[in-house]
């Protein structure tokens, strides 16, 4: 039986199709290459080209694969964008969810991973964020993140298709050999902007506003590096093979960095001064953002290896590094 994984050519989906093939899974992947990478994807996976949201050609993969389990990676994740576009994110990511179900239910698959976000909190109540706290996003793209997750949850009631909502924080880093990294155009995120500004295909950084609610006035974010992010997905397939229950889970280190600290870690990892100006808020941002992940480490078993902003960047910078252009190198 195989593991569907939509959105595997992306930056996380393609560090997950690694670590699956790597484990001796095996591994379909549909991805319609919008911002994902057909190079990205491991050799040792099936790769369809196609949309999600394109019924006909969803049936056919699952009439050609025998897929047990999905991980759903596919969606538009870009919080400004999302403001200015809600409609393409909802058409996008909501859209997308409801065709994957039916496929799903049609076919009798019952294990879904889903991506979701930090983003589904908004402003927290308190901090770190547990998982049953309120979920009140500031912006399109965590509205449609709860969308998915509460339409999932009717599915469950409904069909029994069984979920675990992996509510990521901020994902960085890159796999360490150098070989997978993040390639996103425009690139909107800030570990790779801050690199980019160090290798000097920028020229300044700027940061999103200091008057935040926060020790330096900037936002705070709770890191977490992509290959452990990878291993989650593997333990989360098990927990549902395993017949356990649908449920949300948060994945983070439990520790919040400021955007000014992250610019302080970069400039020590590259050696770089890295020209920093202060900007407006961008719209949409939440102060802070820092997970309890206590229950993915119980539950789940999840152990991250990463445990400090600068290792997440250093393997950041190493992918940088050998790949100046991203996957066109
Ligand atoms: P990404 O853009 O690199 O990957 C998304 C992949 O999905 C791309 O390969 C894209 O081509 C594909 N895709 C998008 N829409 C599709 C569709 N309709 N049909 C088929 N393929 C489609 O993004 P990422 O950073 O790897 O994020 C992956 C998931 O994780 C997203 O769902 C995102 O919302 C979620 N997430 C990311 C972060 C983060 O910090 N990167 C944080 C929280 C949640
Ligand atoms: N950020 C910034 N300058 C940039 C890009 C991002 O100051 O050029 C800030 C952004 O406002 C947020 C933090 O960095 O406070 C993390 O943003 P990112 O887009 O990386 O992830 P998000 O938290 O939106 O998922």
């Amino acid at each position: 039986m195989a593991i569907l994984v939509l959105g595997g050519a992306g930056y996380i989906g393609s560090h997950t199709v690694d670590r699956l093939v790597n484990t001796g899974s095996d591994v379909v992947v549909v991805d319609n290459l919008s911002t994902g990478h057909q190079s990205a994807v491991s050799e040792g996976a099936r790769f369809y080209e196609g949309d999600v949201r394109d019924q006909e050609f969803m049936e056919t993969v699952f009439n050609d694969e025998a897929i047990d389990a999905v991980i759903h990676f596919a969606a538009f994740s870009i919080v400004p964008e999302s403001m200015k576009t809600p409609l393409k994110y909802f058409d996008n990511n909501v859209g997308g969810l409801i065709t994957l179900l039916e496929v799903m239910k049609k076919h009798n698959v019952d294990k879904l991973i889903f991506s979701s976000s930090a983003a589904t909190y908004g402003e927290p109540t308190r901090v770190p964020i547990e998982e049953p706290d309120r979920q009140m996003p500031t912006n399109p793209y965590g509205e449609s993140k709860l969308m998915m997750e509460k339409i999932m949850r009717w599915c469950d009631q409904a069909y029994g298709i069984k979920f675990v909502a992996l509510r990521y924080f901020n994902v960085a880093g890159a796999k360490p050999d150098g070989s997978l990294g993040e390639d996103h155009h425009p690139e909107t995120h800030l570990v790779p902007i801050i690199l980019e500004v160090a290798a000097g295909k920028r020229d300044q950084l700027t940061i999103f506003g200091d008057d935040y609610d926060t020790d330096d006035g900037t936002c705070v974010r709770d890191y977490v590096h992509v290959e452990d992010l990878a291993m989650a997905h593997i333990l989360a397939v098990s927990y549902l093979e395993n017949g356990n229950p649908s449920r949300s889970f948060n994945l983070g280190s439990s520790t919040g960095f400021s955007n000014l600290q992250m610019l302080q870690a970069a400039r020590k990892v590259t050696g770089q001064a890295i020209p920093m100006v202060m900007g407006p808020r961008r719209a949409g941002d939440p102060g802070t953002l820092v997970a309890a992940s206590k229950e993915a480490c119980e539950i789940l078993n999840w152990q991250p290896e990463y445990d400090d902003v600068e290792k997440i960047i250093q393997t950041a910078w190493n992918w940088y590094q050998q790949h100046p252009n991203g996957y066109e190198d």
